[in-house]
Parts: structure tokens; sequence; C-alpha cells
């Protein structure tokens, strides 16, 4: 059997598949302590023979390989969880094979294998609801390096009437202090949900993820940007940022078609689960074949 856990600051989801990927169980768990959502999470893969499991944690996270903290969720408001080697915690209990990348470079590649991304060789996943976070995927890996990338903590130009100074404990008003869902809830008052579609909220919302994207497009040139999360509920979010980055390009190259070029998930909410059975089962190959 192969296990995927999509650990957020909210919920662990908790899965386990056959080889083929079909879920045989899952549950979800709400996000406490690292002492209590992690015993019910053992509690739950207890039951079930895991050969490798695919971890896909919330961040910031450390997934070298080569440091010391390898495993360690690092600097997260979530002082429980500071400092806390949530790698070893997992292979001690459920399987020594394990799988670790952050749950966006995890859904990314679910939509890169299995989603909105099939066919292509790289492509830009990012989610914005109750933080901003992204996975990039080029030349079919999932990009890591030095650090995992934080696509949501970019900079961006504040609008012009913009007085909102912005919700990131670390930056202020970075892509995600001023457009994820809090941010979006401390300027107006209202959640995502229960803004009309016709407020400024939403040109706010777009003219902030558009220049997003032009940046990534300008300095990744992804095949595609697949853009999820809560906020992206909203029906005509999509267009207004499809146009406003048009105009932010102002043909400066060639761009693909904007229809094809942005888009929005197709696994839904069960990226992170089938991308986390993904890593499990790679991870478990590349073990076989050695
Ligand atoms: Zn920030």
């Amino acid at each position: 059997m192969l296990g995927a856990i999509e650990g957020g600051g909210t919920k662990f989801v908790c899965a386990v598949s056959d080889p083929a990927l079909n879920i045989i169980d899952k549950i979800i768990i709400e996000t406490e302590s690292p002492k209590i959502t992690l015993s019910s999470v053992f509690d739950f893969f207890s039951n079930h023979k895991i050969k490798a499991l695919g971890l896909g944690s919330f961040g910031p996270i450390d997934i070298n390989p080569k440091s010391k903290q390898y495993g360690y969720i690092t600097s997260t408001p979530k002082l429980e969880w500071k400092n806390f080697n949530i790698l070893q915690s997992i292979k001690d209990k459920i399987s020594p094979k394990v799988a670790l990348n952050t749950d966006v470079n995890v859904a990314a590649y679910a939509e890169f294998k299995r989603g909105a991304a099939v066919g292509k060789d790289s492509c830009v996943y990012l989610t914005i609801g109750t933080g901003i976070g992204g996975g990039v995927i080029i030349n079919r890996s999932i990009v890591n390096n030095q650090q995992h990338p934080e696509l949501g903590h970019i900079f961006v130009n504040r609008k012009k009437d913009d007085t909102f100074s912005g919700n990131c404990p670390y930056h202020k008003d970075c892509l995600e202090g001023l457009a994820s869902g809090p941010a979006i809830i401390k300027r107006w008052n209202k959640t995502p949900s229960k803004l009309p579609d016709n407020h400024i909220a939403w040109e706010f919302e777009a003219y902030y993820l558009a220049q997003a994207i032009a940046n990534y497009t300008l300095t990744i040139a992804p095949e595609l940007i697949i853009l999820g999360g809560g906020v992206m509920n909203n029906a005509n979010l999509l267009n207004k940022i499809k146009s406003q980055f048009v105009s932010l390009i102002n043909n400066y190259f060639d761009l693909p078609n904007v229809d094809q070029y942005i888009v929005t998930p197709a696994l839904g909410n069960e990226a992170g689960i089938i991308g986390g059975l993904l890593i499990a089962k790679e991870l478990l190959e590349t073990k076989e074949s050695k």
C-alpha cells in the first residue's frame, strides 16, 4: 500500500492507496499541536501496511536532504510546529520510506502528472486561500534549490488607491499580505464568498494576482499557469486576472492564448493527496530499481 499525507495549516488529509493510486481509505484531521494531530494520523495508518509514504507539508519546511534541519518545519507562525521534525516522526511511526515535499509542490506535481498540465514539461501552480503558495515544475521536475520557492511572498506594486497596509507577518504588503483570503477579509470586512461579483475587491485581487503571474511568466517562462484555492471560487476573478495580465505584458512577447495559459486546477481538492501518492510511488520505484 502507498500512503499520503497532505499536512496543511488547518487540516491534515491522510490517504492510503493501492499501487495504481486508487484510494482505499482516507481521513481528514484538524491541525492542532503536533502531538494531538499526529497521534490521530498514526492511528489511521496503523490499520494499513504502508510500503512508502509521500508527505506534502505546510511550511516553511526544510526539504533540502543535505541540510542538518532536513524535515524540520522552520519559521512557521504556528509555534507548536516551529522547529519540529515532522519527517522523522513519520518515519519512526509509519514507514522508513518517506518522500518529503511542500504541500504546494506536491499539488503542483499532481496537476502536472495527472491534471491540468498533462502533456507539458513545465507549469506554475498557485493556490490563493488562507495563504498564497505555489509550486514550480520545470523539465518535468519539482523545482527545489537551497529552499523551496515561496511564490506567495513576492513583492508587487501597490494599487494607487490601496490604503490597506497588508497582513503578512514578515513583509506586510507582499503578495500574500495583499491578496490572500485573510487579507481580503481584513481589507473589506467580508469573507470572499460574501463579496458580490461587482465589488471593487475583485479588481484589487486581479491587479495583484496578474502582477504575480506576469512576474512568474517573465522569470520562469512556464508553459502553463494553474490558479487554485478558495479565493479563485469567485466566478469572474479568473477573467479579470487574464485581462490585467495581458495588459501588463503589453505585447512584449508573443503570448500563448491566455485562455489556454492561465487555467484552473483539474484535480480540485484532490491534488495534494494524489501528489503525495505519486511521490511515494516514485520513491518506491527508485528504491526498488537500485
Ligand atoms: Zn510575505
